[in-house]
Formats: structure tokens, C-alpha cells, sequence
């Protein structure tokens, strides 16, 4: 059973002790031991617990990696990666990634005291000279978001090992249904089960998935004794989400493609950033290193930020929201919403203008996404 779709449509199934076909919700928070001394597979659900523990091996599968820790967040889970570090590391992170990322490495450092420096990581020159001789982490993120600059992973892999660093790929946008940064040379993968994973804007969840044994135990230990570990019900959801994962996936980034073209070619249209269209600079590298191009696109308009805010607010299939991977499609203004947590300047140094729009193709018809635009792209026209 080694293809992908199979993996992800036998997550969580046949896995119950009383036969059930699919998982069941176990809510228990301690588990009955025979031995005071020894405790037996579960013994307090902070440390482990049946759903959380399917969700992990059904990731580890998917990333190919040797383990995963499940924990409460996105955030989380890049948090708990944070733990493998001793204080005063440097940290090597991609410039354009999440605004909360940023939000959170910039105050971790302060506290940390780690040598934290932003680089373009889609510039190997740039990260190469911002890793140096010797690095505690490189923390990627590709496709970033929202510009969607594509990082050349066993390149920037190779940079971040040959200078002693763990490398981290945060692979929200694409998930493993499009690529796994592990089998390109990374030491973990970081994941907000929250978006594509789970696909149903209805849990928050985060995973670290590692190649290296000895960094799961690590993590796993971490997860425990800072106890960022997740509910049974949450569980459930992500597990019954990554099922259809491979063909969520698929759907959305045709539909991303179309949208894409479609924005490119119009003449309201400033720029499209989707590495699926053969002029972004990343195009090559993405059709090496991925098996689709994602739901994610951004875009500016030539109105610049009234036009932007009239086209966002016009829409009306879209929903205007900040989060992104859902069935339903969202559109977001990043400078106010994703990635308010930034400063201007640090906005301004990853090419997040105010005017840029992000949206998050769904699974609705390509067809009445395109009809939603047309009408607010008039609107964002009169916005001048
Ligand atoms: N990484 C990326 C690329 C994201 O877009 C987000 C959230 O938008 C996160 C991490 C954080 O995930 P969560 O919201 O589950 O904490």
C-alpha cells in the first residue's frame, strides 16, 4: 500500500479495538493500568491518545518521515520545533513566510537571544549568505505565503546541512498530497493540519512530521511536557479530512490554475503570483519539486488598494475570511489580515503591499469563481 491516495482514503480505518470500520471518538483522558510501574500503550491522553496517535502515523506515511507529533496549532507545531534549539542559535528563516511566524520567531529570539536573520530563500545566493559557516535552523517556507516564491528545497537543504543546521519546510499550502520536503533532503516538515490537511475550516490543528527517530522522541517530549497536544474530536475531523486530501488537492489547484490564467490575462490585472503559470520566476523549480501547483494565488490589481479592498468586499462565493485550503473558497487582504502581526518594513521587505489580495481556490465550480470576479473586478475598476 504504498500509493498515495490509498494512504490517505485508510487513514484512521480498521484501527479500532471493536472492529469498527472507521476510528472511533475516544474521549478518555487516562487510560486503566495493569502495572503501577509500567504504564501500557496509552496512560494519560496528554502524553497519547488513539485518534492522535492515527492522525500522526497516517502524516508520518504521507511525508514519509519516521514519526509526527500532532499537537494544538500551526503555530504550535512550529513552536515546538523552536525546543530543539539552545538558546543563542542562529536562526535562518524565510522572509515572506506566515505573518505569524514571523511574529513568533521575532519574539522567541528576543527571548532566546537566537541570532535570528530573514533571507529570500527563493535567492540561494541571499540564504546561503544569511546561513553563514554554522546555523542552528533553517525554517523554510515554499510556496510562501502569500507571494508563493518557490524555494528550491535540495539546494536550500543541502546549504542548511553543510553548515550544521536542522532544516524545517513549513508545507502548509501545497500538504504532502503536492510535495514532501523530506524526500528532498529536510530534517522535518511542519504542517497547519488547519488548511488543505484537513480541508474543512472546522478544526485547528498542527503536525511536525521528522526523518530522524531521535527527533520525534525529542518533539514528542516537548509536546508532553509543555502539553500542546490536541482533543479526540479534532482528531476525528483531521482524520476524516485527510481521507479525501489527494483529490481535494488535485480539484483545487485546477481550479487555482484557471483562476490564475484567467487573472493574468486580464487587463485590470497589476500581477498573478502562481507558481503554475509558466512566467513565474519559480516555475521550473515547482514542477520539479511538486506534483501540483496548489490552491493558493495572490494577486494585485492595477486600482491598487481601494480596488482591492472594493474586490474583496464585492465577492460574493468567495468568502472574505483569513485562512486558506478550505472546500470553500476565501479571499483575504494579507497587509490587515494574515499578516497584520508584521511591521510595515518587514511587509514591505517580503513584497506584501497593501493592495495584494490572496485567495484560496475551493472546490466549487472554477465557472461561478470566475463569474463571482467578474462583477467585483467591475467594481474594483470604479474604486480608482
Ligand atoms: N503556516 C502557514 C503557512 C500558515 O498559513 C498558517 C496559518 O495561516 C500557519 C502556519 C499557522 O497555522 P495555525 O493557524 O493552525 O496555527
Amino acid at each position: 500500500m504504498t500509493r498515495l491516495r490509498t494512504k490517505a482514503a485508510r487513514a484512521g480505518i480498521n484501527c479500532g479495538a471493536s472492529n469498527a470500520v472507521v476510528a472511533p471518538i475516544e474521549v478518555s483522558s487516562a487510560y486503566a493500568r495493569e502495572d503501577p510501574g509500567a504504564p501500557g500503550a496509552f496512560d494519560y491522553a496528554r502524553t497519547g491518545a488513539p485518534g492522535r496517535a492515527e492522525l500522526a502515523r497516517a502524516l508520518a506515511d504521507l511525508e514519509g518521515a519516521s514519526g509526527a507529533v500532532v499537537v494544538s496549532s500551526g503555530m504550535a507545531a512550529i513552536d515546538l520545533v523552536l525546543n530543539l534549539l539552545p538558546n543563542g542559535a542562529r536562526i535562518v528563516c524565510a522572509h515572506d513566510c506566515y505573518g505569524g511566524t514571523r511574529r513568533l520567531m521575532d519574539a522567541r529570539a528576543a527571548q532566546r537571544s537566537f541570532d535570528l536573520v530573514y533571507a529570500d530563500a527563493s535567492d540561494l545566493t541571499a540564504l546561503e549568505a544569511a546561513i553563514g559557516a554554522q546555523a542552528g535552523l533553517v525554517f523554510l517556507e515554499t510556496p510562501s505565503n502569500p507571494r508563493l516564491r518557490i524555494t528550491d528545497l535540495e539546494a536550500a537543504c543541502a546549504l542548511a546541512r553543510s553548515a550544521g543546521a536542522i532544516s524545517a519546510v513549513d508545507n502548509t499550502v501545497l500538504s504532502p498530497a503536492q510535495q514532501t520536503p523530506l524526500a528532498l533532503g529536510a530534517d522535518l516538515t511542519v504542517s497547519s493540519i488547519t488548511k488543505i490537511l484537513n480541508g474543512h475550516s472546522d478544526m485547528v490543528g498542527g503536525s511536525v512530521c521528522a526523518a530522524d527517530p531521535a527527533h520525534v522522541e525529542q518533539l514528542a517530549w516537548w509536546a508532553n511536557a509543555a502539553g500542546a497536544t490536541s482533543g479526540a474530536f479534532d482528531m476525528f475531523l483531521a482524520l476524516r479530512g485527510l481521507r479525501t486530501l489527494p483529490l481535494r488537492a488535485k480539484a483545487q489547484s485546477e481550479t487555482a490554475l484557471i483562476l490564475a490564467e484567467r487573472l493574468a490575462a486580464d487587463p485590470r490585472v497589476a500581477r498573478v503570483d502562481y507558481p503554475g503559470l509558466p512566467g513565474h520566476p519559480g516555475h521550473e523549480i515547482a514542477k520539479r519539486q511538486q506534483t501540483g501547483f496548489g490552491c493558493l494565488l495572490s494577486l494585485e490589481l492595477k486600482t491598487g488598494l481601494p480596488g482591492a479592498r472594493a474586490f474583496v468586499s464585492d465577492l460574493q462565493v468567495f468568502t472574505l475570511a483569513q485562512s486558506l485550503g478550505g472546500a470553500e473558497s476565501l479571499a483575504a487582504i494579507p497587509a490587515t489580515m494574515t499578516h497584520a502581526a508584521m511591521t510595515p518594513e518587514a511587509r514591505a521587505e517580503a513584497g506584501v503591499s497593501d493592495g495584494l489580495v490572496r485567495l484560496s481556490a475551493g472546490l466549487e465550480d472554477a465557472e461561478d469563481l470566475w463569474d463571482d470576479m467578474q462583477t467585483a473586478l467591475a467594481r474594483a475598476e470604479s474604486a480608482r
